[in-house]
């Protein structure tokens, strides 16, 4: 926009998705099973198995919501850390600890530090993952699913938004964001916010709903998505208006090779991507070098 303001238009998607994520936050987890008839599960089983995060990884969960991201790294890292044999335990904490203290010199950004709002001191050599998000009910619904979980270690839970991160320089090993990126207004910010906060050698990787090139099930997707999931909308959470807004953002999205092309022109290399359920969603990945 010219001279930096936010035009009428930018606002007003900022604040519909605001108050989206506001209405269904008690009912988003159940909505999501429902709209999706479980896949969603594993599609997010195999994101984590794609991430494939070693015991250490420092992790940031950008639109985490509810922390279905977070949850399955946690024990996607606890798996490995039970697996990996008392020496194999001892270097990867070691390679940690050498990694975290080359990385002192990085220079930090002037992005405002929000650290108050992180709820758990985090000493550096351990699995860790930051949980970003918007809207603090959805994070609060995510705090209230960790303590029913018995999960209290190795998560925080940090209110900001994903186009200007209050997170420093060089700060995580990955970043991941879940159906999150496209109910942002610029997507591009996104992209180099994620660029900005990661180490060098750290992974991006993205996981969201793309485009079906194929003509009978893009028509078969249409009417599913234009007449069920708003009908679903309207059952289960007594809101048409803002499941048919998640139905157009998806279709408003780029599609996977755009989208591969916006990442590589953030800075990223190796950038990839890979469909799933015919390219229903898609997972990109790319690599700060
Ligand atoms: N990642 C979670 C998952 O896969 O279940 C939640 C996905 S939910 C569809 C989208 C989330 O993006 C919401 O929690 C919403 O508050 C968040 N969100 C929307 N715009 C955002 C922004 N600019 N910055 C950070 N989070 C945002």
């Amino acid at each position: 926009t010219h001279f930096g303001f936010e035009s009428v238009a930018e606002k007003e998607k900022e604040d519909r998705v605001y108050e989206v994520f506001q209405n269904v936050a008690t009912r988003y987890d159940l909505m999501n099973d429902a709209m999706s008839v479980g896949i969603h599960r594993l599609w997010k089983d195999y994101f984590m198995y794609k991430l494939s995060p070693l015991p250490g990884t420092e992790l940031i969960d950008v639109a985490g919501g509810t922390g279905d991201i977070a949850f399955r790294f946690l024990k996607y890292v606890e798996s490995q850390q039970q697996s990996a044999s008392p020496e194999d335990k001892h270097n990867m904490s070691r390679s940690k600890n050498i990694e975290l203290s080359s990385d002192s010199s990085s220079t930090n950004s002037d992005s405002t530090s929000n650290d108050d709002e992180v709820s758990e001191t985090h000493t550096g050599s351990e699995s860790h993952v930051t949980v970003c998000d918007i809207n603090q009910s959805m994070l609060d619904v995510g705090k209230m699913r960790a303590k029913e979980n018995g999960i209290y270690h190795g998560i925080s839970w940090l209110k900001g938004n994903a186009e200007s991160l209050p997170v420093k320089d060089n700060t995580f090993d990955a970043y991941t964001i879940a159906f999150g990126i496209r109910n942002c207004t610029h997507i591009d910010k996104v992209v180099s916010e994620a660029y900005r906060v990661l180490r060098p050698g750290g992974r991006f990787m993205c996981l969201e709903f793309s485009q079906v090139h194929y003509p009978f099930l893009q028509r078969l997707y249409d009417a599913y998505s234009f007449q069920v999931i708003p009908v679903l909308g309207q059952v289960l959470a007594k809101d048409w208006k803002s499941y048919q807004y998640l139905v157009e953002s998806i279709r408003q999205f780029p599609d996977q090779e755009d989208f591969k092309d916006l990442i590589k022109h953030a800075g990223f290399c190796n950038v990839t991507y890979e469909n799933l359920t015919f390219g229903v969603v898609a997972i990109h990945s790319g690599f700060k070098l």
